[in-house]
């Protein structure tokens, strides 16, 4: 009896008696348990499962906020950005004209119609009053260009910088030669940058600058200057990196290309017209004409003057004679 369970069920019909065997019973009792384990676990592994879906819920909230915000500041950004374009443009705009203005970039009105010049009409006197009056020619002989005009690394500072004028680098004491017909208009040291240097006002609105010469200079503001007087020597002043000439050809606010003017001869004496375009050639060589015009005719009277007199003389001599 000991190894058997019985299992007495009463109703109303009576009393049964089921006996069970211990084995039986022992199975019943690991079942129970089993049950009693797997209700327990799956219970915990839901309510697990419930924390972690909560959890993940919490974050994908939080990714969320964190989306629309990065949205907002990337939208602000462009808006920034937009922005910030458009001041950009407004400013090129801004400096293209200044660029302009001062010479630094092409006109828009290239190859404008008034530029044409009636080239045949033009007389070899014509020709040379023009080379004589308007900057030409090397500003110095024996020296060799050594950095060109426009955009390039400053050798002092390092950094981009627009270079206005044409370097001859050369041995110092050469002497620097008027390029054209004119007036100094300043003669002595310049702090800026350029040392010993002297300007010289040509006709027509031209004018030439001749940098970091040596404190030999010699003319002074007032002077008149016939093409090819030497004005000074080849120095290292100011803020120069060895002896060289720094050579300018400004036309009234612009600041020309030298080379044209230094290549410029009589035997390519059209070029220039087609190569500097900020200069109003047309009505240039116009006025230049008409001053030899005038001068020609000046001359012409003089000398009817001349004769003229010279007739008189001779005849009041004639009837004194008689
Ligand atoms: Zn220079």
């Amino acid at each position: 009896m000991k190894n058997k369970l019985t299992i007495t069920v009463s109703d109303i019909n009576g009393t049964k008696h089921y006996e069970v065997h211990q084995a039986v019973k022992k199975f019943i009792i690991y079942f129970l348990l089993f049950i009693v384990l797997v209700v327990g676990g799956s219970f915990y592994l839901i309510n697990f499962l419930m924390n972690e879906v909560e959890t993940l819920e919490k974050k994908k909230e939080l990714i969320a906020k964190e989306e629309a915000k990065l949205k907002e500041e990337k939208r602000i950004l462009q808006e920034e950005i937009a922005k910030k374009t458009e001041e950009f443009e407004n400013i090129r705009d801004k400096v293209e004209d200044i660029e302009e203005l001062i010479g630094l970039k092409p006109s828009k009105d290239k190859g404008n119609i008034e530029q044409r010049i009636d080239l045949i009409k033009i007389s070899s006197n014509e020709r040379k009053l023009i080379l004589n009056s308007i900057p030409q020619g090397f500003p110095v002989r024996g020296a060799h260009i050594t950095s060109g005009f426009g955009w390039r690394i400053h050798p002092i500072f390092h950094t981009r910088k627009f270079h206005h004028g044409l370097d001859f680098g050369g041995r110092t004491g050469l002497p620097i030669r008027a390029t054209a017909d004119g007036i100094v208009t300043s003669a002595g040291f310049n702090r800026g940058g350029y040392g010993y240097v002297v300007k010289v006002m040509h006709n027509f609105g031209f004018e030439t600058i001749y940098g970091h010469m040596t404190s030999n200079i010699k003319v002074k503001v007032g002077d008149f200057v016939k093409k090819g007087d030497i004005i000074g020597y080849l120095g290292n002043t100011g803020r120069s990196t060895g002896p060289h000439l720094h050579y300018e050809v400004r036309f009234i606010d612009r600041i020309l290309n030298p080379i044209n003017f230094v290549r410029w001869s009589i035997i390519n004496f059209d070029e220039i017209f087609k190569k500097e375009d900020r200069v109003p050639w047309r009505s240039l060589v116009e006025a230049i004409k008409h001053q030899q015009d005038l001068f020609l005719r000046l001359q012409q009277a003089a000398h009817k003057q001349k004769g003229k007199a010279s007739r008189q003389k001779q005849r009041s001599s004639h009837q004194a004679r008689k």
